[in-house]
């Protein structure tokens, strides 16, 4: 190829490429010298502001109001043409455009001058980032629900075994009982008939307290294992159905309940519902003093999504500290003298409102009643 030839190539290639080019003339003689243009491809043409200037020896800041910052440009410029090499001067936003900008030496006192338009890397780079962001958010919620199923796996596994060493022990207990009072009845050398009725009864006793722990472990049981369909539920319906079965529980007990008008429907299951609503009551009037006329207060608060149903008493009240453990199977913080019960109707309540998709809570001090709140997805 001919040196013509060559020129004419590198011209077309010069004219028609898509970056910008320039090529800038400096007088090194000049520190102070700004760089002049002395060529430029259309590309470069099209983004110098003024389209019909006449840009030979026009200088580059006036060519590209605003791109550089003149006298950082210049010494650049003075640099490369006494150590050569090229130098990347960042980017440039343009009418929602980016550009980067890279300036070689050519010769002593020529320097060539490239504009790529990068907005394209730009939109990827703030897609990727956006996707990266996406995949951290994604992987942080995974790392979390991971977190969450090991901390219930844990739980269950915690609940299997107090669950297997409570049962082996409270249902052992009325039987060791029941294993006693029979082999004194045995013995011949006893006693009067009034005798051998009083351990008789005690045998009844533990036997029926035996049956009532493996009811509550029934009932445990069937909340945990028992399909549970959710549908909305008027928490005015469950609350005057537990009231109604409160009142044959409470076997002529007096008492005295303050139910709010208009509660709230809620997304639950109506028995399943019915079953925590009466297990609190229950627990409100036989938690009381000696003497002191239990007092339920029941009502509701609305927020978002959400609904939260109080159940209020005055009675005993609940150290801070036992308030977490109260919900454990067969954790009871009184003797069965003082309040009977198996201590399976608060975890009843935490299964049953677990499986429900909501919170239980309370709010307790000692001598001052307490405050036992269950939270539900709001119907409407
Ligand atoms: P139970 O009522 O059969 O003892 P629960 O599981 O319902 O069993 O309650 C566990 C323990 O929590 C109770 O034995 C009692 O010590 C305490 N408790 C529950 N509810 C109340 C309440 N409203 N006031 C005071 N103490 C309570």
């Amino acid at each position: 190829m001919d040196m013509k030839q060559a020129e004419q190539l590198y011209r077309l290639m010069f004219t028609n490429m898509r970056e910008a080019l320039a090529i800038l003339h400096l007088d090194v003689r000049y520190p102070d010298a700004h760089p002049l243009v002395i060529e430029m491809n259309p590309a470069a043409v099209k983004l110098c502001r003024c389209k019909s200037f006449n840009f030979d020896n026009c200088l580059v800041t006036d060519c590209f109001p605003g791109w550089f910052e003149a006298d950082r440009f210049r010494d650049s410029c003075h640099r490369l043409s006494a150590f050569g090499g090229s130098l990347e001067l960042g980017e440039v936003s343009r009418d929602h455009s980016f550009y980067r900008i890279r300036i070689f030496a050519l010769t002593d006192n020529h320097i060539g001058m490239v504009i790529s338009d990068c907005t394209r890397y730009r939109e990827e780079e703030a897609e990727i980032a956006g996707l990266t962001s996406r995949l951290e958010k994604d992987a942080a919620a995974m790392d979390r629900r991971v977190a969450e199923r090991t901390a219930q796996l844990e739980e269950i596994n915690e609940e299997l075994d107090s669950f297997a060493f409570s049962v082996s022990h409270d249902l052992r207990a009325p039987i060791r009982a029941m294993q006693a009072f029979a082999e004194i009845l045995l013995d011949d050398e006893l006693q009067t008939a009034t005798e051998r009725n009083a351990y008789l009864l005690r045998i009844k006793t533990a036997a029926h307290g035996m049956d009532r722990l493996i009811q509550d472990l029934l009932a445990y049981s069937r909340v945990s294992r028992q399909e549970i369909t959710l549908e909305p539920v008027s928490l005015d319906q469950v609350v005057r159905a537990a009231a109604q079965q409160l009142e044959l529980a409470a076997g002529g007990k007096a008492y005295r309940l303050e139910i709010a008008s208009d509660l709230p429907t809620v997304i639950g299951h109506p028995t399943v519902l019915v079953q925590v609503v009466l297990n609190l009551m229950t627990n409100g009037i036989k938690f009381v003093p000696n003497g002191v006329v239990p007092l339920l207060q029941i009502w509701t608060d609305e927020a978002q999504e959400y609904c939260r149903l109080y159940v209020q008493d005055n009675g005993i009240g609940i150290p801070p500290q036992h308030q977490e453990r109260i919900f454990k199977i067969f954790e009871r913080l009184h003797s069965m003298e003082s309040y009977p019960g198996t201590g399976v109707g608060l975890a009843i309540v935490r299964r049953a409102v677990q499986r429900l998709g909501g919170r239980i809570g309370l709010e307790s001090k000692e001598g001052e009643g307490s405050r036992f709140w269950i939270e539900l997805r709001r119907a409407d």
